[in-house]
């Protein structure tokens, strides 16, 4: 598929959406990215890093993944038929990969041999120690002393990978000091390193680098649903944490006649510090290198957030949804860990799925809007599976009930 004109058009050459996103950081760090940004701006174009990334897809991450009709639960509800992109079947099972192989891809061809990055619950690590793995390279995850007892199996899952872990005892001991032990590791040596964002965030180029990574998950999406049904999908949604899948799968349909729709975590309730929907109540605000809607304590730092799902725990968003969010190209939702539960039963007695519980929240939302809307057709975007997930939700809510 041709690229759409907005992708074309968005982010401007300084990494601008709008008025968010653009680079926030320090001297020392805004040389790394510049270079980073002209080596990617011309590998872009490069038919051989095009070719590599297209056989890596097939023959190793298991590309494309399929869309599935989920019929038992659209004949249940009787509303809109609800259809899932199975980005759980794609290799170490979510979406992460897509953008970690192209980060890891990059960095051989810029000659780098190590890549560095933090993990909170460990998912960006295993996806970015894989990448490393096969292409060679030596990996480096900084992970808070908090984050590496809860999520035992993924620390494993790294080291059996080759990758060092580094244990942060920094603070809180969570993902913000694994961040700044991160970058603190990499600008010592930005020569033999790169630092690999696990999501549309950061300072420029990373949200358009990871969106454009991201965008074969759309481009995939779009055409396969035409195949299936003759038709565009009505609604496209996705789970929104720092929003990489989300801007994977609207890559695909963002000039269509598409109703495009975040769905963020409302945790516990809408009360500060209960929930970690950004877009849904936060304000302007710059963290972590980039401008975009930020949840912000009293002093106006990042606040405390919480999600039954890990992956959706973050303060922010990324640029790109700040503002296609501001133009009104694409509406939010919120979803609370609650539902977000039911949906993660729901999926796996009535389909045979077991969803991450940060996807639940997409089909959560489909689950919801579903029984008004029949005769449309809904596209999820089924981010990860549920596997890492299992033992926390059964020990918290049992084995559950369909509905
Ligand atoms: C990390 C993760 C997310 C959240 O990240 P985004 O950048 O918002 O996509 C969502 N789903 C799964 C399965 C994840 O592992």
């Amino acid at each position: 598929m041709p690229t759409p004109p907005y992708l074309k058009q968005f982010p401007d050459e300084n990494g601008y959406f709008g008025k968010f996103g653009g680079s926030f950081v320090p001297e020392s760090i805004a040389k790394a990215m510049q270079e980073i940004n002209e080596a990617y701006d011309l590998i872009a174009q490069n038919s051989d890093f095009i070719a590599e990334l297209r056989k890596i897809r097939e023959t190793f991450q298991g590309r494309p993944t399929p869309i599935y009709f989920a019929h038992n639960l659209t004949r249940e509800l009787g509303g809109a038929g609800i259809y899932l992109k199975r980005e759980d079947l794609n290799h170490t099972g979510a979406h992460k990969l897509n953008h970690c192989m192209g980060e890891a891809l990059l960095a051989k061809f810029m000659g780098k041999k190590k890549l560095i990055a933090e993990t909170g619950a460990g998912q960006h690590g295993v996806a970015l120690a894989t990448a490393a793995a096969y292409f060679g390279l030596e990996c480096e995850i900084h992970m808070g002393e908090v984050d590496i007892a809860k999520e035992h199996p993924n620390v494993v899952r790294m080291k059996i990978l080759g990758a060092k872990v580094v244990s942060v005892s920094a603070g809180a001991k969570t993902l913000k000091e694994a961040v700044d032990s991160a970058f603190e590791a990499y600008l010592k040596d930005p020569v033999n390193s790169i630092y690999a964002i696990g999501s549309v965030v950061g300072p420029h180029p990373f949200p358009k680098m990871v969106r454009d990574f991201q965008a074969v998950v759309g481009f995939e999406a779009r055409e396969q649903f035409m195949k299936m049904t003759g038709e565009l999908p009505d609604i496209v949604t996705a789970c929104v944490g720092g929003g990489s899948n989300a801007m994977g799968i609207f890559s695909g349909f963002i000039d269509d006649a598409v109703e495009l729709v975040g769905v963020e975590p409302l945790g516990r309730g809408s009360g500060l510090g209960e929930h970690a929907a950004s877009l849904s109540f936060g304000s302007e605000g710059v963290m972590h290198g980039f401008n975009s809607i930020m949840l912000k304590d009293s002093k106006g730092e990042p606040a405390a957030v919480h999600s039954v799902a890990s992956g959706l725990d973050y303060p922010s968003v990324g640029p790109e949804h700040a503002y296609l969010h501001s133009i009104g190209r694409t509406k939010v939702a919120a979803i609370s860990d609650e539902e977000a539960i039911k949906a993660f039963f729901a999926l796996s007695k009535k389909e045979g799925i077991i969803p991450a519980i940060e996807s639940s929240h997409a089909l959560a939302y489909a689950l919801k809007i579903a029984p008004e809307l029949k005769g449309k057709k809904i596209l999820v975007n089924l981010s990860g599976r549920g596997d890492k997930d299992i033992d926390f939700v059964v020990e918290k809510y049992g084995y559950g009930e369909a509905f």
